[in-house]
Protein backbone atom coordinates (compact mmCIF):
# COMPACT_ATOMS: atom_id res chain seq x y z
CA UNK A 1 0.00 0.00 0.00
CA UNK A 2 1.51 3.36 -1.23
CA UNK A 3 1.97 6.33 1.01
CA UNK A 4 0.51 9.91 0.98
CA UNK A 5 1.77 12.93 0.74
CA UNK A 6 -0.28 15.51 2.44
CA UNK A 7 -0.05 19.07 2.51
CA UNK A 8 -2.21 20.84 5.38
CA UNK A 9 -3.05 24.27 6.28
CA UNK A 10 -0.47 26.26 8.17
CA UNK A 11 -3.50 26.18 11.38
CA UNK A 12 -3.33 22.32 10.98
CA UNK A 13 -0.30 22.25 10.78
CA UNK A 14 0.48 24.65 13.71
CA UNK A 15 -2.36 21.89 15.90
CA UNK A 16 -0.32 18.79 14.82
CA UNK A 17 2.79 20.19 16.01
CA UNK A 18 1.05 20.68 19.47
CA UNK A 19 -0.19 17.35 19.53
CA UNK A 20 -3.40 17.25 18.04
CA UNK A 21 -4.68 13.69 16.77
CA UNK A 22 -6.67 15.25 13.92
CA UNK A 23 -6.43 16.63 10.50
CA UNK A 24 -9.60 17.66 9.09
CA UNK A 25 -10.59 17.23 5.59
CA UNK A 26 -11.06 20.75 5.39
CA UNK A 27 -7.90 21.21 6.26
CA UNK A 28 -6.01 19.53 3.59
CA UNK A 29 -4.40 21.00 0.88
CA UNK A 30 -3.20 18.73 -1.21
CA UNK A 31 -2.50 14.80 -1.18
CA UNK A 32 -1.17 12.84 -3.22
CA UNK A 33 -1.79 10.39 -4.92
CA UNK A 34 -5.57 10.46 -5.37
CA UNK A 35 -7.84 7.46 -4.22
CA UNK A 36 -5.91 5.89 -1.51
CA UNK A 37 -7.02 3.08 0.42
CA UNK A 38 -8.15 3.53 4.11
CA UNK A 39 -5.09 3.05 6.47
CA UNK A 40 -2.89 4.08 4.04
CA UNK A 41 -0.02 5.74 5.69
CA UNK A 42 -0.17 9.73 5.50
CA UNK A 43 3.25 11.68 5.61
CA UNK A 44 2.05 15.16 6.36
CA UNK A 45 4.60 17.51 4.94
CA UNK A 46 5.88 21.47 6.35
CA UNK A 47 5.40 24.14 4.10
CA UNK A 48 9.72 23.22 3.29
CA UNK A 49 8.80 20.13 2.17
CA UNK A 50 10.00 18.41 5.51
CA UNK A 51 8.49 16.09 7.50
CA UNK A 52 6.05 17.20 10.09
CA UNK A 53 4.13 14.12 10.96
CA UNK A 54 2.88 10.76 10.01
CA UNK A 55 -0.95 9.44 10.24
CA UNK A 56 -3.37 6.89 9.07
CA UNK A 57 -5.34 8.41 5.69
CA UNK A 58 -9.19 7.97 6.44
CA UNK A 59 -10.75 8.76 3.20
CA UNK A 60 -14.75 7.94 4.84
CA UNK A 61 -13.75 10.40 7.52
CA UNK A 62 -13.99 14.02 8.22
CA UNK A 63 -11.27 13.43 10.02
CA UNK A 64 -8.89 12.20 6.99
CA UNK A 65 -5.63 11.91 9.51
CA UNK A 66 -5.65 9.97 12.04
CA UNK A 67 -1.98 11.42 13.37
CA UNK A 68 -0.06 8.87 14.75
CA UNK A 69 3.24 10.79 15.48
CA UNK A 70 4.46 14.43 14.92
CA UNK A 71 8.02 16.05 15.10
CA UNK A 72 11.54 13.32 13.68
CA UNK A 73 10.70 10.93 10.80
CA UNK A 74 9.62 7.78 12.16
CA UNK A 75 8.67 4.18 10.55
CA UNK A 76 5.54 2.73 11.23
CA UNK A 77 6.44 -0.74 12.25
CA UNK A 78 6.66 -3.62 14.44
CA UNK A 79 8.96 -1.56 16.80
CA UNK A 80 7.02 1.87 16.50
CA UNK A 81 3.50 -0.87 17.47
CA UNK A 82 5.59 -1.99 20.15
CA UNK A 83 6.81 1.12 21.67
CA UNK A 84 3.68 3.06 21.60
CA UNK A 85 1.95 -0.04 23.27
CA UNK A 86 4.70 -0.27 26.11
CA UNK A 87 4.29 3.69 26.94
CA UNK A 88 0.40 2.81 27.05
CA UNK A 89 0.69 -0.01 29.33
CA UNK A 90 3.41 1.59 31.45
CA UNK A 91 1.26 4.66 32.77
CA UNK A 92 -1.07 2.30 34.16
CA UNK A 93 1.51 0.30 35.55
CA UNK A 94 0.65 0.03 39.15
CA UNK A 95 -2.53 1.98 39.04
CA UNK A 96 -5.27 -0.07 38.09
CA UNK A 97 -4.39 -3.65 38.08
CA UNK A 98 -3.92 -5.17 41.78
CA UNK A 99 -5.35 -8.24 42.08
CA UNK A 100 -8.72 -7.24 42.88
CA UNK A 101 -8.86 -5.62 39.72
CA UNK A 102 -8.52 -7.48 36.33
CA UNK A 103 -10.62 -5.27 33.84
CA UNK A 104 -9.35 -1.81 32.68
CA UNK A 105 -8.31 0.53 29.77
CA UNK A 106 -5.04 -0.43 27.90
CA UNK A 107 -5.23 2.05 25.28
CA UNK A 108 -7.81 4.70 25.27
CA UNK A 109 -7.61 5.90 21.56
CA UNK A 110 -6.30 9.43 20.81
CA UNK A 111 -5.10 9.96 24.62
CA UNK A 112 -2.53 7.02 23.90
CA UNK A 113 -1.38 8.19 20.64
CA UNK A 114 -3.46 5.73 18.83
CA UNK A 115 -6.78 7.60 17.03
CA UNK A 116 -9.41 5.48 17.13
CA UNK A 117 -7.87 2.03 18.68
CA UNK A 118 -9.41 1.46 21.54
CA UNK A 119 -7.79 -1.85 24.22
CA UNK A 120 -9.79 -3.38 27.11
CA UNK A 121 -8.50 -5.94 29.52
CA UNK A 122 -10.74 -7.85 31.03
CA UNK A 123 -8.64 -10.82 33.05
CA UNK A 124 -7.04 -12.95 30.23
CA UNK A 125 -8.82 -11.68 26.89
CA UNK A 126 -8.57 -8.49 25.05
CA UNK A 127 -10.98 -6.25 23.23
CA UNK A 128 -10.13 -4.27 20.42
CA UNK A 129 -12.37 -1.90 19.73
CA UNK A 130 -12.01 0.11 16.47
CA UNK A 131 -13.56 3.39 15.80
CA UNK A 132 -12.46 3.37 12.12
CA UNK A 133 -11.80 1.11 9.33
CA UNK A 134 -8.28 3.10 8.60
CA UNK A 135 -6.88 0.11 11.19
CA UNK A 136 -7.64 -2.82 8.88
CA UNK A 137 -4.20 -2.73 7.37
CA UNK A 138 -2.72 -2.47 10.54
CA UNK A 139 -4.03 -4.67 12.74
CA UNK A 140 -2.54 -8.03 12.91
CA UNK A 141 1.06 -5.96 13.38
CA UNK A 142 -0.13 -4.25 16.12
CA UNK A 143 -3.00 -7.05 17.34
CA UNK A 144 0.48 -9.12 17.74
CA UNK A 145 2.56 -6.52 19.51
CA UNK A 146 -0.43 -6.11 21.94
CA UNK A 147 -0.16 -9.68 22.70
CA UNK A 148 3.23 -10.29 22.87
CA UNK A 149 3.45 -7.22 25.63
CA UNK A 150 0.61 -8.71 27.94
CA UNK A 151 0.16 -12.26 27.24
CA UNK A 152 -2.98 -12.55 27.10
CA UNK A 153 -5.02 -15.59 25.50
CA UNK A 154 -7.15 -13.95 23.77
CA UNK A 155 -8.04 -10.80 21.62
CA UNK A 156 -11.40 -10.04 20.59
CA UNK A 157 -12.47 -7.38 17.71
CA UNK A 158 -15.45 -5.08 18.25
CA UNK A 159 -16.45 -2.30 15.81
CA UNK A 160 -19.86 -0.67 14.47
CA UNK A 161 -20.71 -2.63 11.57
CA UNK A 162 -20.15 0.48 8.98
CA UNK A 163 -16.38 -0.23 9.91
CA UNK A 164 -16.34 -3.69 10.55
CA UNK A 165 -19.03 -5.46 8.31
CA UNK A 166 -19.54 -9.01 9.66
CA UNK A 167 -16.09 -8.91 11.52
CA UNK A 168 -17.64 -7.49 14.79
CA UNK A 169 -17.54 -10.07 17.89
CA UNK A 170 -14.72 -11.98 16.42
CA UNK A 171 -11.43 -13.36 17.75
CA UNK A 172 -8.49 -12.53 16.16
CA UNK A 173 -6.58 -13.89 18.43
CA UNK A 174 -6.43 -17.17 20.57
CA UNK A 175 -9.70 -19.79 21.80
CA UNK A 176 -13.02 -19.34 20.49
CA UNK A 177 -15.58 -17.23 23.02
CA UNK A 178 -17.68 -19.81 25.40
CA UNK A 179 -19.97 -17.28 26.33
CA UNK A 180 -19.00 -14.00 28.72
CA UNK A 181 -15.78 -13.07 30.10
CA UNK A 182 -15.68 -13.48 34.17
CA UNK A 183 -13.31 -10.21 35.61
CA UNK A 184 -12.83 -8.75 38.90
CA UNK A 185 -13.38 -4.70 39.66
CA UNK A 186 -12.56 -4.06 42.96
CA UNK A 187 -12.90 -7.45 44.26
CA UNK A 188 -16.28 -7.90 42.81
CA UNK A 189 -16.42 -10.68 40.22
CA UNK A 190 -19.07 -9.58 36.83
CA UNK A 191 -18.90 -10.53 33.87
CA UNK A 192 -18.59 -9.24 30.00
CA UNK A 193 -20.61 -9.98 26.70
CA UNK A 194 -17.61 -8.56 24.62
CA UNK A 195 -18.90 -10.36 21.88
CA UNK A 196 -22.02 -8.61 22.03
CA UNK A 197 -22.21 -6.44 24.74
CA UNK A 198 -22.33 -2.38 24.25
CA UNK A 199 -18.68 -0.74 24.34
CA UNK A 200 -16.67 -3.43 25.07
CA UNK A 201 -18.95 -5.28 27.35
CA UNK A 202 -18.62 -2.80 30.18
CA UNK A 203 -17.87 0.82 31.28
CA UNK A 204 -14.78 0.54 32.68
CA UNK A 205 -14.57 4.27 33.02
CA UNK A 206 -16.96 4.78 35.95
CA UNK A 207 -14.77 2.43 38.13
CA UNK A 208 -13.64 4.97 40.31
CA UNK A 209 -17.32 6.71 40.95
CA UNK A 210 -18.59 3.22 41.27
CA UNK A 211 -16.52 2.67 44.43
CA UNK A 212 -17.50 6.17 45.81
CA UNK A 213 -20.90 5.15 45.43
CA UNK A 214 -19.77 2.02 47.55
CA UNK A 215 -18.44 4.28 50.41
CA UNK A 216 -21.56 6.05 50.60
CA UNK A 217 -24.71 3.53 50.64
CA UNK A 218 -24.65 1.52 53.32
CA UNK A 219 -28.13 1.47 54.44
CA UNK A 220 -29.75 3.18 51.78
CA UNK A 221 -32.53 2.84 48.72
CA UNK A 222 -30.60 3.06 45.66
CA UNK A 223 -32.29 3.76 42.43
CA UNK A 224 -29.44 3.07 39.37
CA UNK A 225 -30.86 4.53 36.50
CA UNK A 226 -29.34 4.19 32.91
CA UNK A 227 -27.65 1.03 34.80
CA UNK A 228 -26.95 -1.14 32.01
CA UNK A 229 -24.77 -4.29 33.55
CA UNK A 230 -24.98 -2.80 36.89
CA UNK A 231 -21.68 -1.58 37.86
CA UNK A 232 -22.99 0.96 40.27
CA UNK A 233 -25.85 -1.47 41.81
CA UNK A 234 -23.54 -4.10 42.24
CA UNK A 235 -21.36 -1.23 44.43
CA UNK A 236 -24.00 -0.37 46.02
CA UNK A 237 -25.00 -3.61 46.95
CA UNK A 238 -21.48 -4.44 48.80
CA UNK A 239 -21.28 -0.91 50.23
CA UNK A 240 -24.36 -2.53 52.58
CA UNK A 241 -27.19 -0.52 50.47
CA UNK A 242 -31.01 -1.24 51.84
CA UNK A 243 -32.29 -2.11 48.30
CA UNK A 244 -30.73 -1.21 44.44
CA UNK A 245 -33.50 -0.55 41.79
CA UNK A 246 -32.15 -1.15 38.06
CA UNK A 247 -33.28 0.93 35.47
CA UNK A 248 -32.37 0.31 31.54
CA UNK A 249 -33.92 0.43 28.23
CA UNK A 250 -31.85 -2.42 27.40
CA UNK A 251 -32.79 -5.83 28.22
CA UNK A 252 -29.75 -7.85 27.66
CA UNK A 253 -27.54 -5.63 29.54
CA UNK A 254 -29.86 -5.90 32.70
CA UNK A 255 -29.71 -9.51 32.52
CA UNK A 256 -26.53 -9.27 32.78
CA UNK A 257 -26.43 -7.29 35.42
CA UNK A 258 -28.74 -9.99 37.15
CA UNK A 259 -26.01 -12.46 36.65
CA UNK A 260 -23.22 -9.81 37.88
CA UNK A 261 -25.04 -9.20 41.07
CA UNK A 262 -26.03 -13.04 41.69
CA UNK A 263 -22.04 -13.84 41.27
CA UNK A 264 -21.40 -11.82 44.53
CA UNK A 265 -23.71 -13.44 46.81
CA UNK A 266 -22.26 -12.30 50.05
CA UNK A 267 -21.53 -8.37 48.63
CA UNK A 268 -25.53 -8.78 48.29
CA UNK A 269 -26.68 -10.55 51.11
CA UNK A 270 -29.05 -8.01 52.99
CA UNK A 271 -29.61 -6.13 49.35
CA UNK A 272 -33.50 -5.86 47.99
CA UNK A 273 -33.20 -5.74 43.85
CA UNK A 274 -35.59 -4.78 41.97
CA UNK A 275 -35.01 -4.38 37.85
CA UNK A 276 -37.50 -2.32 35.46
CA UNK A 277 -36.94 -2.80 31.56
CA UNK A 278 -37.81 0.83 30.23
CA UNK A 279 -37.39 3.90 29.18
CA UNK A 280 -35.63 6.20 32.13
CA UNK A 281 -37.46 9.27 31.42
CA UNK A 282 -40.89 7.20 31.58
CA UNK A 283 -40.22 5.06 34.67
CA UNK A 284 -38.54 7.63 36.79
CA UNK A 285 -41.86 9.20 36.22
CA UNK A 286 -44.14 6.81 36.96
CA UNK A 287 -41.82 6.22 40.49
CA UNK A 288 -42.45 9.71 41.58
CA UNK A 289 -46.05 9.72 40.54
CA UNK A 290 -46.34 6.53 42.87
CA UNK A 291 -44.03 7.95 45.68
CA UNK A 292 -41.23 5.70 45.48
CA UNK A 293 -38.62 7.78 47.25
CA UNK A 294 -34.90 6.93 47.31
CA UNK A 295 -31.67 8.06 49.54
CA UNK A 296 -29.25 7.65 46.61
CA UNK A 297 -29.61 8.17 43.03
CA UNK A 298 -27.27 7.17 40.01
CA UNK A 299 -27.96 9.00 36.42
CA UNK A 300 -25.56 7.75 34.13
CA UNK A 301 -27.45 8.29 30.41
CA UNK A 302 -25.69 7.15 27.42
CA UNK A 303 -23.98 10.41 25.44
CA UNK A 304 -26.76 12.80 23.95
CA UNK A 305 -24.47 14.70 21.94
CA UNK A 306 -23.36 13.12 19.16
CA UNK A 307 -22.16 16.03 17.20
CA UNK A 308 -22.30 20.08 17.65
CA UNK A 309 -25.74 20.48 16.57
CA UNK A 310 -26.98 17.92 19.56
CA UNK A 311 -25.18 19.89 22.25
CA UNK A 312 -28.83 21.82 23.30
CA UNK A 313 -30.98 19.07 23.16
CA UNK A 314 -28.32 16.87 25.16
CA UNK A 315 -28.63 19.99 27.89
CA UNK A 316 -32.24 20.02 28.06
CA UNK A 317 -31.63 16.32 28.08
CA UNK A 318 -29.53 16.47 31.36
CA UNK A 319 -31.66 19.20 33.12
CA UNK A 320 -34.89 17.07 32.61
CA UNK A 321 -33.08 14.20 34.30
CA UNK A 322 -32.30 16.54 37.18
CA UNK A 323 -35.23 17.38 37.63
CA UNK A 324 -37.06 14.04 37.28
CA UNK A 325 -34.32 12.25 39.92
CA UNK A 326 -35.11 14.90 42.15
CA UNK A 327 -38.45 14.04 42.11
CA UNK A 328 -38.07 10.53 43.44
CA UNK A 329 -34.68 11.73 46.00
CA UNK A 330 -35.53 11.52 49.74
CA UNK A 331 -34.80 14.86 51.50
CA UNK A 332 -31.19 15.12 52.51
CA UNK A 333 -30.59 11.90 49.82
CA UNK A 334 -27.79 11.96 47.51
CA UNK A 335 -27.95 12.64 43.90
CA UNK A 336 -24.75 11.59 41.60
CA UNK A 337 -25.49 12.95 38.18
CA UNK A 338 -22.73 11.86 35.10
CA UNK A 339 -22.27 12.97 31.26
CA UNK A 340 -20.10 11.12 29.23
CA UNK A 341 -21.11 13.89 26.12
CA UNK A 342 -17.30 14.93 25.15
CA UNK A 343 -19.04 18.19 23.51
CA UNK A 344 -20.87 18.78 26.58
CA UNK A 345 -18.29 21.10 28.37
CA UNK A 346 -17.43 20.45 32.18
CA UNK A 347 -18.98 23.86 33.15
CA UNK A 348 -21.93 23.84 30.37
CA UNK A 349 -22.46 20.17 32.38
CA UNK A 350 -22.21 21.09 36.02
CA UNK A 351 -23.99 24.49 35.23
CA UNK A 352 -27.17 23.32 33.80
CA UNK A 353 -27.74 20.22 36.86
CA UNK A 354 -27.48 22.83 39.60
CA UNK A 355 -29.80 25.57 37.31
CA UNK A 356 -32.30 22.51 37.13
CA UNK A 357 -32.07 21.59 40.81
CA UNK A 358 -33.19 25.33 41.85
CA UNK A 359 -35.63 25.81 39.37
CA UNK A 360 -36.95 22.55 40.75
CA UNK A 361 -36.01 24.30 44.27
CA UNK A 362 -33.95 21.59 45.50
CA UNK A 363 -30.81 23.58 45.16
CA UNK A 364 -27.33 21.28 45.49
CA UNK A 365 -24.62 20.74 47.80
CA UNK A 366 -22.20 19.56 46.31
CA UNK A 367 -20.09 17.16 47.54
CA UNK A 368 -17.68 16.92 44.65
CA UNK A 369 -16.91 16.81 41.03
CA UNK A 370 -15.24 13.27 38.92
CA UNK A 371 -14.35 12.23 36.15
CA UNK A 372 -13.22 9.24 34.13
CA UNK A 373 -11.15 6.69 36.24
CA UNK A 374 -6.78 7.01 35.58
CA UNK A 375 -6.87 4.17 33.00
CA UNK A 376 -8.34 6.73 30.64
CA UNK A 377 -5.37 9.65 30.92
CA UNK A 378 -6.58 12.76 28.99
CA UNK A 379 -3.92 13.10 26.04
CA UNK A 380 -5.12 16.17 23.86
CA UNK A 381 -7.77 19.04 23.94
CA UNK A 382 -10.98 16.44 23.45
CA UNK A 383 -9.85 13.25 25.53
CA UNK A 384 -11.60 14.23 28.50
CA UNK A 385 -15.43 13.39 28.45
CA UNK A 386 -16.79 11.92 31.68
CA UNK A 387 -18.02 14.35 34.26
CA UNK A 388 -19.79 13.38 37.17
CA UNK A 389 -21.31 15.35 40.06
CA UNK A 390 -21.84 14.09 43.88
CA UNK A 391 -24.52 16.33 45.46
CA UNK A 392 -26.95 16.40 48.29
CA UNK A 393 -30.39 17.94 48.21
N1 LIG B 1 -24.24 3.10 34.47
C1 LIG B 1 -23.72 2.09 33.57
C2 LIG B 1 -23.39 2.63 32.20
C3 LIG B 1 -24.53 3.31 31.51
S1 LIG B 1 -24.35 3.46 29.78
C4 LIG B 1 -22.51 1.43 34.20
O1 LIG B 1 -22.03 1.88 35.24
O2 LIG B 1 -22.02 0.45 33.64
C5 LIG B 1 -25.90 4.03 29.30
C6 LIG B 1 -27.03 3.03 29.40
O3 LIG B 1 -28.23 3.73 29.12
C7 LIG B 1 -27.00 1.89 28.42
O4 LIG B 1 -27.02 0.67 29.13
C8 LIG B 1 -28.28 2.02 27.59
O5 LIG B 1 -28.92 0.79 27.34
C9 LIG B 1 -29.14 2.85 28.49
N2 LIG B 1 -30.16 3.70 27.86
C10 LIG B 1 -30.07 4.44 26.74
N3 LIG B 1 -31.19 5.17 26.56
C11 LIG B 1 -32.01 4.87 27.59
C12 LIG B 1 -33.30 5.31 27.98
N4 LIG B 1 -33.97 6.21 27.27
N5 LIG B 1 -33.83 4.80 29.11
C13 LIG B 1 -33.16 3.89 29.85
N6 LIG B 1 -31.92 3.45 29.52
C14 LIG B 1 -31.36 3.93 28.42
Amino acid sequence: MSNVAVRVTADALRQVRHGSPWVYDGSIVSAKPDGAEPGALAVIFDGDRKFAAIGLWDPDSPIRVKVLHHGKPVTIDAAFWRSTLSTALDRRSGLVADGDTTAYRLVHGENDGLPGFVADRYDRTVVVKLYTAAWFPHLDAIVAELVALTGVDRVVLRAARSVAGDRDGTVLHGPSLDGPVRFRERGLVMEADVATGQKTGHFLDQRDNRTLVRGIAAGRDVLDVFASTGGFALAAAAGGAASVHLVDLAAPALDTARRNLAHNPRAIAGTDTRFTVGDAFEVIERLAAAGERYDLVVVDPPSFAQNQASVDRAVRAYARLTHLALGVLAPGGTLVQCSCSSRVTTDQFFDTVHHAARVAHRPLNEVRRTGHAVDHPIGFEFGGYLKALFATA
